[in-house]
């Protein structure tokens, strides 16, 4: 199995691209990031493209317009970083990626989360020469985006319980038998960065060598093991897509994946006051208000879930086992109330 693409960790690494990177080369960024960059690049740089659209069509448009270049740099978020992917892919050049922080996987997979009529659609497909993981750049983000990055992992522990049920009910998809093996892979790097939790608070560089090394296998496995999501995904992402869709509101991916890990742990019954303890010791915060939404959206998605699983064709889980009742609405506040103290008190 692989491990992932060329990572390095070190520091001033944006400095050091324009001595080596082909050029001239393109920079894909974020608008708010670019001043506090800008001057690392020289006169080397053929244009920046600062992302203001994921909108498949309208990047197409984009990429047409940039003018020739050697090499794509993207620096930033997922957003610049799944740009960065697509514009390499399109123009089949080099590409350096730069993450700026720690929130999602998205520098190492192959494939770039963006939208077609506003529905996410995973395109293109770049290996990058290499990632650059500047310890002071992932230091100097919001300490919220880089500690919202353990939800990708954490929701190892309900993915991996879906998968079980699946097996167990005889639900398991022809192309996705359950694999012990992935499993067990998934749960070395879950326990990794269980063991790192106040270093990810803390964002300490062995915090960053955790949790990047994580995602550094997370984002590869899905095309490693054959395009299969199964160790590494499940009921906890149905949760925030059914939160997204009936909010219509953007999130901080790991927030609502998080609050989503509580909700499959209830219903699967299996650790999900663990769970719970962890993601508030990362420094995560799952409840509604922290991210925008109310408790009344929250549990209105909670009951929408097996509904919406249905109508979105997604895999197996236990949301299509066990329904989201009053008890289970009520438990999932009362671990979040519980290990984070009720809004009113901090908000
Ligand atoms: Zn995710």
């Amino acid at each position: 199995m692989g491990e992932g693409f060329t990572t390095v960790y070190g520091r001033n690494l944006i400095a050091e691209l324009p001595r080596f990177v082909n050029r001239p080369y393109l920079v894909v960024t974020m608008a708010d990031l670019w001043p506090r960059f800008e001057p690392s690049f020289d006169d080397g740089l053929a244009a920046v493209h600062l992302v203001q659209t994921l909108e498949v069509s309208e990047l197409e448009v984009a990429v047409d317009a940039l003018p020739a270049a050697g090499s794509v740099i993207g620096l930033g978020g997922g957003q610049a970083i799944d740009v960065a992917k697509f514009i390499a892919w399109r123009r089949r050049l080099p590409l350096f990626q730069v993450p700026t922080a720690m929130t999602v996987n998205a520098p190492f997979g192959h494939r770039s989360g963006l939208r077609r009529d506003g529905i996410v659609r995973y395109l293109s497909y770049a290996v990058p020469e290499a990632v650059y993981v500047d310890f002071d750049v992932i230091m100097g983000a919001p300490p919220g985006l880089n500690r919202a990055g353990v939800g990708d992992i954490l929701c190892y522990h309900t993915a991996h319980l879906d998968w079980r049920l699946a097996r167990d009910r005889g639900m398991t998809e022809p192309q996705w038998p359950y694999d012990e093996g992935l499993v067990a892979q998934a749960r070395d790097r879950l326990d990794a960065v269980m063991g790192a939790l106040d270093e990810i608070h803390d964002v300490t560089e062995r915090g960053i060598r955790t949790l990047m090394e994580a995602h550094r296998w997370g984002g590869t496995t899905y095309h490693d093991s054959g395009w299969n999501p199964r160790h590494i995904e499940g009921v906890e992402h149905f949760y925030f897509y059914a939160l997204e869709k009936r909010t219509g509101r953007h999130f901080i991916h790991g927030q609502p994946v998080g609050l989503g890990i509580v909700v499959g742990s209830v219903l699967h019954g299996s650790g999900a006051e663990e769970m719970t303890t962890a993601l508030h010791r990362a420094g995560v915060d799952i409840r509604p208000e922290a991210m925008g939404v109310t408790w009344q959206d929250a549990e209105a998605a909670m009951r929408y879930l097996a509904t919406f699983v249905r109508e979105a064709g997604l895999w197996s889980s236990i949301a299509d086992v066990r329904a989201v009742d009053d008890d289970v609405v009520a438990r999932v506040r009362e671990l979040v109330v519980g290990s984070y103290g009720p809004w009113e008190a901090n908000g």
